[in-house]
């Protein structure tokens, strides 16, 4: 115990590059990644994380306040996790008290306790268990509780509870003070069951288990590269039970959570241990506890969304990136990181293997296949031996059409209906129709805040804005000319779904976007529904192109190419083929081949051709020649400095500052703008950004570091607000 007051650089929840000193009494025993209480600013009560102590300061000590209060006993976060952290926030640029912080549940970003109450659930005391439906006539809630814990012996948790469409908390009382129910304690540690009979890997599979696992010691990215369907998961849980086994935690990343309920069923299926889950849509005291059992080394495979890549493992074994060219590993507002990039260097920091899993793998993992970087594992087979189904394209031009729908593509759904099969068709624009336009003077109706078309939404009868969320009521008439009703122009997923229905009146239509599926539970009702058999014709936007796998599927039909051909920015073909090649995936899982038309103008383009005749591989091969000729990523790195506000002058302040300290010390790193971003207003404010790109990563890193540390300090940069996106994957 040091004799005199000490130094805690603590890291405080603020958009600060730096921490900030405070001083520890001598018997205050810090020691770094142990929560304190401090004082900063006008806030009294502010929780922080301690980064460093030491007995120097670069202030005066004087004027230095004490630590308040030290709110862990032993370190909250470990050495290993707080480099980490350190190295996420150099790497972005974004400052360590916001990153340090993102990473901790809410309840532990509050200053809570690190322990979560021991869990019990309910269940039926004795007589309740033979208690006959007619009983708590009077006590309907009572009784559906009864009912729920009839079915479910083993108990519920209060968790499971929330599931009851009312408060239970008063009938839950109740029934407690009739002793009809009762509390046990809940053992959060999983009880492995005997795992069910495993799947035999076939060859491919085989070889590259046995690939991985020569170096499961050790750190090494793979790259497996598996059509749809050749069994990338099976590799994963032969992986991850291997990790397991030798006690150690298994770390599983999935894009969207919408589709891991099949993943967690074969999980425990086949190994016996469900996974502990971290996504969005837990309770906050769900997510703390699963925290600590990750933290503790309790979860053997934990399993989650981007923000998992923060979860704390005390014995990590391995990482997986499922789909890892999926956009939604990417952060995009605050802090904008990559959840796939930090996989691979957590691996490298915790010196385990990484596996990145895709069947249209990104630019960036190939590239570092060629580079010699990191292993390339090919399933070039699916399983059951049906091939990929082939893709068609229907040429639109001068074609009569029935709306959204060419005469070929309703001949082949009407084909497919007759064989009672599933249909999918793919349409990335969710409402009724994208514009809403007067006939007579060619108005558009469009949201005033972000310059752009406002979308019409039949159902909810409003014009929504889908940047800004903002919601108008449908106008009668055009406000410039007085004419009589609005055209709607262009096609949505509503409006597609009502034009099926009127030509094809006994089929059974299901819509899945995120209007239809907002409700917590209501995706999963819906795939229970489409694997059951229970639909015929399914009309999704991209959230059903991903993982799933319907059995009776066999036509995949693409509404709508065009837009994907033309855009400015240099990734919407990568995005495109995937997107194709993910929603084909969808067809003919199973013995009944499948079939994918894609409606297009342009059925000579190049980039369609290639893809469609010759498959992504050689799509990819070709768009890598191409971005290398340019100097593009992943030939050449990318950072992209944003700034909005409300007056045009403010922005070119800040951007005239920030392109003065730029240049004095700019060796071989190129700039492009200030220009208006593509959305050049949003929420009515004006958007401006700065392109920087640069051929050397770690020379660019400092850089942008240097320059970062400058901006914050403008005065002109506290009358904007700004960011920096390291690694753009979006340049809106
Ligand atoms: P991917 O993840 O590449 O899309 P999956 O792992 O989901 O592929 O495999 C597709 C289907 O094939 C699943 O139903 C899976 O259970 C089955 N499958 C995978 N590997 C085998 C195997 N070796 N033998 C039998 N069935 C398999
Ligand atoms: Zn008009
Ligand atoms: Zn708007």
């Amino acid at each position: 115990m040091p004799a005199s007051p000490y130094i805690a650089q603590v890291a405080l929840p603020v958009p600060l590059r730096r921490t900030f000193d405070y001083l520890a009494a001598p018997e205050t025993d810090l020691s770094p990644g142990m929560r304190v209480r401090v004082a900063f600013g006008r806030k009294l009560k502010q929780v922080g994380l301690v980064i460093n102590v030491t007995d120097k300061t670069a202030l005066d000590r004087k004027k230095l306040k004490y630590i308040d209060k030290r709110l862990d006993s032993e370190a909250l976060v470990s050495r290993a996790h707080l480099h980490f952290l350190q190295w996420s926030s150099d790497y972005y640029q974004h400052p360590l008290g916001e990153v340090v912080f993102g990473a901790l549940p809410a309840l532990l970003r509050q200053g809570r306790p690190a322990r979560t109450k021991t869990g019990f659930r309910w269940q039926l005391s004795g007589e309740a268990k033979a208690l006959a439906t007619d009983a708590l006539k009077r006590a309907p809630n009572q009784r559906r509780i009864i009912e729920l814990l009839q079915a479910h012996p083993q108990g519920v948790t209060d968790e499971e509870l929330r599931s009851l469409p009312f408060n239970f908390a008063a009938p839950l009382k109740a029934l407690q003070q009739k002793s009809m129910i009762k509390k046990t304690a809940l053992d959060n540690r999983a009880r492995p069951t005997p795992p069910a009979r495993a799947i035999r890997l076939n060859t491919e599979q085989a070889a590259a288990v046995d690939a991985i696992e020569k170096n499961l010691h050790g750190y090494q990215c793979v790259l497996l590269d598996g059509v749809t369907g050749s069994g990338k998961t099976e590799v994963y849980i032969d992986l991850i039970r291997q990790v397991v086994e030798s006690g150690q935690q298994a770390l599983v990343l999935v894009p969207e959570i919408g589709l891991t309920p099949q993943f967690i069923s074969r999980l425990q299926q086949q190994l016996g241990t469900a996974p502990v889950l971290l996504h969005s849509a837990l309770s906050e005291s769900e997510r703390l506890k699963n925290w600590l059992l990750a933290r503790a080394g309790k979860a053997a495979i934990v399993l989650g969304t981007r923000s998992a890549i923060w979860t704390p493992l005390q014995r990590p074994g391995l990482i997986i990136v499922d789909e890892e060219h999926d956009l939604s590993y990417k952060q995009q507002d605050g802090f904008r990181y990559s959840a796939r990039d930090l996989a691979v260097l957590r691996a490298k920091l915790a010196d385990i293997p990484v596996v990145l899993g895709s069947a249209t793998p990104s630019m960036e993992s190939l590239h570092n296949v060629n580079a010699g970087k990191s292993l390339h594992l090919r399933l070039g087979k699916r399983i059951g031996a049906l091939r990929p189904p082939p893709l068609k394209l229907i040429n639109l031009r001068a074609q009569a059409m029935s709306g959204a729908l060419s005469r070929e593509l309703i001949q082949a759904i009407d084909a497919a209906l007759r064989h009672e099969k599933q249909i999918l068709l793919f349409l990335n624009r969710r409402g009724f129709s994208p514009i809403m336009l007067c006939h007579q003077c060619g108005w558009v109706a469009h949201c005033e805040r972000c310059e752009i078309p406002l979308t019409y939404h039949k159902h909810k009868n409003k014009m929504l804005c889908h940047h800004c969320a903002s919601r108008r009521p449908v106008l009668r008439a055009c406000p410039e000319c007085g004419q009589d009703g609005l055209l709607l122009v262009g096609h949505g997923t509503e409006r597609l779904t009502e034009s099926l229905a009127a030509i094809f009146p006994g089929a059974r239509i299901l819509r899945i976007d995120r209007d239809s599926t907002r409700r917590r539970g209501s995706m999963q009702a819906l795939v229970d529904t489409i694997t059951a058999g229970a639909a015929d014709i399914l009309v999704g936007t991209q959230m059903l192109a991903k993982g799933h796998h319907f059995p009776k599927l066999t036509l995949v039909g693409i509404i709508d190419t065009d837009q994907g051909l033309f855009s400015a920015d240099f990734r919407a073909s990568e995005r495109m083929a995937q997107l194709f090649i993910q929603v084909s995936g969808r067809a003919g899982r199973t013995t009944t081949p499948g079939t994918v038309l894609v409606q297009t103008h342009y059925p000579e383009h190049p980039l369609l051709q290639t893809l469609i005749h010759h498959g992504y591989a050689k799509f990819a091969r070709a768009l890598l020649k191409e971005r290398k000729g340019a100097g593009l990523p992943p030939f050449s790195y990318l950072a992209l400095l944003r700034a909005e506000t409300k007056r045009v002058e403010m922005i070119e302040s800040f951007f005239a500052d920030a392109i003065r300290i730029l240049d004095k010390n700019r060796h071989g790193l190129a700039r492009y703008g200030p220009i208006p971003a593509p959305m050049a207003k949003r929420s009515g404010r004006l958007r401006y950004q700065l392109l920087l790109q640069s051929k050397e990563r770690s020379r660019f890193k400092r850089h942008l570091g240097d320059w970062c540390r400058q901006l914050e300090a403008l005065p002109s940069a506290k009358r904007v607000r700004w960011s920096l996106d390291v690694d753009p994957q979006d340049m809106l």
